[in-house]
This record gives structure tokens, C-alpha cells and sequence, in this order.
């Protein structure tokens, strides 16, 4: 397979010729680099990269071109690519142009003109740029295939967890030439998609997720049976704990369910978070928090649910849900919340085949041309639905409310009012879903009128209130009436101490009511629910983890 290629576009010869020579010392033996003069005769490029069935990993353009400019090449070039990463190079004064093009193009950079020496302004850059899209479909060679039924929801589940776990695959539907050939060699039939084939050759049919991680390469399997610290849940707040546990010199292990990154994993682009200006995709983030805690030595375990905590003398006892266990001084309880399920007649029998929890950003590039539903007034949606409208037709945005403003970021109303593509729909409720093999159909509702209407659709994307799947701690430690976690001195109603509290001390400000069992993050109830307070807590349970193992 060719390498893929790295596009650069300027008018201006010098410049053109020095940022392909940076570009090519560094990265041309994995990567091929291309230099256009005009946005034009870069597309004509891209068009024949697309027709030789080859990627493209990055375009850096120039901003000022005379025939077209680096954002309205940017805009055009997306059509062609959409996976490829894209960074506008700028003189200073065009400052302003980049930043709106961070909405427009979904920029993922812009640097400054000059940018040398290249070490330090242009290479940290592009190897991030480089190492997100590697993780993307587009970017698969040596990859998984995976064979099934554009409508299938167990197909739907074994994509989706590989994407979130950033592992890259090749999807193939189950009556393509291709997929059809490998059924055949693995002696299986359409009806039993999905199959799952590795590089080396293996196949396995409807595998599960635990398979399906072994097969990955994650780690299912703890290393050692007693930990100093187990951190429970690979969102923002675990991944926070692990890095800080485990740079600590704490042996600590986190164990994931499903996919690290959490919720904000599935976000397409973070804006709001601490020293990423132009964003970050939750995806990235996730890799880099992912790597980071591995560097310290936290070991992290994929695919795996605890579905029980005890106390042993002076161990905290977790079973996972095949019967195992692990034992460990301390715990982080950091399992966040999940959404809420939209309780309307039909809705149910689509899941995963037109009705999507989250952004399900697999599904994407299939809403090409087409009209594409979504539910909820929070952030989350609002990014969804700038997402999605980069394919569908049109973007619907359901909400209950009269408008936006009470439930969404200002910079993200403003976004959406940017995009022609996209119309908001208040005082509108999903009551309804029909279809034969997948959803085709939703009723809709006037909140105020009650009057129903019906618009045809294959996509219904989910994102409503969330809620802490917390009900496997009934009777271990004290949680609110909605199932989040109670910690610190919100545990001592009228000045006494928990039910059961057995030290001289107070809890800590993150403890639960078991002692040296801490939460972080959108589970802990009155919690922010952001990354940076996830992320911060997640920290901050760790310095108290020190002081209850000291005073041990
Ligand atoms: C689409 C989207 C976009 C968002 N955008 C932003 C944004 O731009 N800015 C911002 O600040 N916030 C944003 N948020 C909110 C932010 O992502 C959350 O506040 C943050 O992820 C909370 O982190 P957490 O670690 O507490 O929990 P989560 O991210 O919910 O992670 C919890 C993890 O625990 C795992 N888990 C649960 N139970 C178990 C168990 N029993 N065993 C093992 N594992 C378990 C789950 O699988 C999950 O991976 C967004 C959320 C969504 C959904």
C-alpha cells in the first residue's frame, strides 16, 4: 500500500519549496509529500490521490493565494478527504481569518509564518496531527477488517468499540466483493456478521468485547492481583488518577468497561479545555492521556466491568463481572454517567440500526446527502449536530425548550446560527420510531400543541440527560436519590459522621462513606460536569489517596 500523502499549498515558490523540504526531512520515508502553488491545482491533486484509492493524512495551506484562499481550498478539500488533518499557515495579521476558520473547516491548527526552527513550532504540531489521524478508518493498512450488515446492531457495537479504543479497522459490508470474499475464506455467511479478521489472518464471528480487546492487543488481564490504588472508569477522571497515581509511585491500575476517554471521548471537538486554544478532538486527548499514563507505569485494563466492591480487613475488594477479583489499599471510584434512555414506542427496536446513545462517530460518513435527527439541548448535541452537518443533508436539532440559551455554551449557539445546514427545532419531542430492517421513520411532537407529525430518517442520535450507572454500590456507600456519589462533608448530615464510619477523622474531601475509597468526576454528586473538573479531581483524589495510605 502507498504511504499517504502530506499536501502543501502555497503561491509563493520560496515558501512552498521550504515547507515541503521541512516537511519531507521529517516525515518522507513513512509519508509521500506533495507541493501545489494554487488551491486549484491542489485539488486536482487530491482528486487523483482519491482516484488511486490513496490517503491523505495532512494539508497545509497557505492563506493568502491569490485564486483561492487557504480556507475556501481548506472548505473544498474537505469534500475529498474529510479525515485529513488540516493546518492553515498565517502571517500574523491573518490571525482572525485562522480563528474563524476554526469553525469553518473544522481547522485543527494554524501556524504562524515564519515557523522555524521547525523542531519546536512546526514538528510538535504536525506529530499530533499525524497521530490522530492515524487512529482514523482512512488511515487503516496492516489494519482489522471487519465484515457486517450496514444495519445490524451488533456490527454497529463491534465498530464502534474499536473506534473508541482507537483501534484502527477497515469496515466492509457483508455484500461487498471484498466482504463477501472473506466469508468465504473464514467458512462463515452473511447471517453470522459480524466477522472480525486480524492482519495475521484470524477470524472470529460475533466476537465479544472482551475477545474483541485481546484480539486488539488491549489488556484484559491484571498483572498482579494487589494494587495501592485501583481507578475505576477510563474517562477524563481516570485517566487523571491513573497518570497522577502512577507518576506518584503508586501501583496502579485502571479498569475500563469499554472504551478509555468516557464521555469526552466521544466529543468532537473540546474547545473549553486548558491550554488547547483551537480545541482538541476527545479522541486526541484520550490517546495522549491514554500514552501519558502508561508512560508512569499505571497498567490499564480494557473491556473489563467492576460490578462489585468489598471490604477485606484493610483491602478493598473489586469482582469484575466474570466472577474474578482484585484487591487493592485504595480505590477510585470514576465511572461517570451514561445517557439517559429516550422512553418513546418503537425507539427501543432500533437501537444501533438508525438509533445512536451518543455521538456514534462511525456513523458519520453513512449520513452523507441525507437528513439526520438529533436530540438534546445540551453542549454535547450542539457539538454533534456541527459535526454531522460536515455530511448530512441537513441537521435536525430537537429540543423541548423554547431556545438554546439555558442549557448550551454561547460559542456554540453562535456556531450552530453559522451553519446553513442545520435548523433547531424548540418545543419538539421524539414520540415515536418506525421501520422494517432499521429506523426509517419518527414521529415528532409540538411540546405546547401536542400535534404529531412524521419525517423519514435513518439517523436518531441521543443525547439526553445523564444518569450514574451506580446501582451495583446499593448498600456498599452512600449515594443521592439519583444514584450519584456522596463524598467529603456532604456525608455528614446534621455534623455526624456516615453509618459504618469507623475512623476518628472526618472524610476527606473526595472520600465516599467507605474510607480509602474516593470518586471523582460527573459521578460524584454536586460534581461540575466538565473534563477540566474531571481531570481535576481525578488529581486531587490521588493526594488524598497519599494521606489516608500514610495515616494507615
Ligand atoms: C459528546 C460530549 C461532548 C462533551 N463536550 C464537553 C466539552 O466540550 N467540554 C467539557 O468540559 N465537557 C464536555 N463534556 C462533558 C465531559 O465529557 C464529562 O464531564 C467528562 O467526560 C466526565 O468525566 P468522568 O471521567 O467523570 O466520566 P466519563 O467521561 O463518563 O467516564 C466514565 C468511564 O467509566 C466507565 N465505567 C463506568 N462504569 C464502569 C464500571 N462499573 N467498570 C468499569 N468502567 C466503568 C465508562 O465506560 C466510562 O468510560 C462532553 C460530554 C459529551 C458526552
Amino acid at each position: 500500500m502507498a504511504n499517504p500523502v502530506i499536501l502543501t499549498v502555497d503561491d509563493d515558490p520560496v515558501v512552498s519549496r521550504a515547507v515541503a523540504r521541512d516537511i519531507r526531512r521529517r516525515y518522507g520515508d513513512r509519508y509521500r509529500v506533495l507541493r501545489a502553488s494554487s488551491g486549484p491545482e491542489a485539488l486536482d491533486a487530491l482528486r487523483e490521490v482519491k482516484l488511486r484509492g490513496e490517503q491523505v493524512a495532512l494539508l497545509l495551506a497557505d492563506h493568502r493565494m491569490p485564486e483561492m484562499t487557504g480556507v475556501e481550498f481548506l472548505e473544498a478539500a474537505m469534500d475529498i478527504f474529510p479525515a485529513a488533518r488540516r493546518v492553515l499557515l498565517t502571517a500574523y495579521a491573518d490571525t482572525d481569518a485562522a480563528i474563524e476558520a476554526i469553525n469553518v473547516v473544522d481547522l485543527d491548527h494554524y501556524l504562524l509564518k515564519p515557523w522555524h526552527p521547525p523542531e519546536e513550532k512546526l514538528y510538535p504540531v504536525v506529530d499530533g496531527l499525524l497521530e490522530a489521524w492515524a487512529v482514523t478508518p482512512d488511515a487503516a493498512s496492516a489494519e482489522i477488517r471487519v465484515v457486517g450488515h450496514r444495519w445490524s446492531a451488533p456490527s454497529f457495537k463491534v465498530r464502534d468499540f474499536l473506534a473508541r479504543n482507537l483501534v484502527p479497522y477497515r469496515w466492509l459490508l457483508s455484500d461487498d466483493p471484498e466482504g463477501v470474499r472473506l466469508l468465504d475464506a473464514a467458512g462463515a455467511t452473511e447471517a453470522d456478521v459480524p466477522l472480525v479478521v486480524t492482519p495475521e489472518g484470524k477470524a472470529l464471528v460475533a466476537p465479544s468485547e472482551a475477545e474483541l480487546a485481546a484480539l486488539a492487543g488491549l489488556t484484559v488481564v491484571p498483572a498482579c492481583d494487589f494494587y495501592d490504588l485501583v481507578v475505576i472508569g477510563g474517562g477524563p477522571a481516570g485517566l487523571g488518577s491513573a497518570v497522577y497515581g502512577a507518576s506518584e509511585g503508586l501501583r496502579t491500575v485502571l479498569v475500563e468497561r469499554r472504551a478509555t476517554g468516557g464521555q469526552a471521548g466521544q466529543s468532537s471537538r473540546i474547545e473549553n479545555y486548558l491550554g488547547f486554544p483551537d480545541g482538541v478532538s476527545g479522541a486526541q486527548l484520550t490517546d495522549r492521556a491514554r500514552r501519558q499514563a502508561v508512560k508512569f507505569g499505571a497498567e490499564l485494563l480494557s473491556a473489563r466491568e467492576v460490578v462489585g466492591l468489598s471490604e477485606a480487613g484493610g483491602a478493598r475488594l473489586l469482582r469484575f463481572g466474570d466472577g474474578t477479583e482484585i484487591a487493592a489499599h485504595t480505590v477510585v471510584l470514576a465511572t461517570g454517567v451514561s445517557y439517559r434512555v429516550l422512553d418513546a414506542p418503537g425507539l427501543a427496536d432500533f437501537t444501533g440500526r438508525g438509533v445512536f446513545y451518543g455521538a456514534a462517530a462511525t456513523e458519520a460518513p453513512s449520513c452523507v446527502e441525507q437528513d439526520v435527527y438529533i436530540v438534546g439541548g445540551a453542549n454535547s448535541a450542539g457539538q454533534a449536530a456541527v459535526h454531522f452537518s460536515r455530511y448530512a443533508s441537513r441537521v435536525h436539532l430537537l429540543i423541548r425548550g423554547a431556545d438554546l440559551t439555558a442549557s448550551m455554551s454561547r460559542y456554540l449557539i453562535d456556531q450552530l446560527e453559522r451553519i446553513d445546514r442545520i435548523t433547531v427545532h424548540p418545543h419538539t419531542a421524539v414520540v415515536g420510531g418506525a421501520g422494517e430492517d432499521h429506523l426509517e421513520r419518527l414521529t415528532l411532537c409540538d411540546t405546547r400543541t401536542g400535534e404529531a407529525r412524521s419525517v423519514d430518517t435513518s439517523w436518531l442520535f441521543i443525547f439526553i440527560g445523564a444518569e450514574p450507572r451506580t446501582d451495583w454500590l446499593d448498600g456498599v456507600l452512600v449515594r443521592d436519590d439519583r444514584g450519584f456519589i456522596v463524598t467529603g462533608p456532604d456525608l455528614l448530615a446534621g455534623g455526624r459522621r456516615p453509618a459504618g464510619w469507623s475512623l476518628s477523622r472526618d472524610p476527606y474531601h473526595l472520600e465516599t462513606s467507605v474510607p480509602g475509597v474516593f470518586a471523582a468526576g460527573d459521578v460524584r454528586a454536586e460534581s461540575v460536569k466538565r473534563v477540566a473538573s474531571a481531570v481535576g479531581e481525578g488529581a486531587m483524589a490521588v493526594s488524598l489517596v497519599h494521606r489516608y495510605l500514610e495515616a494507615q
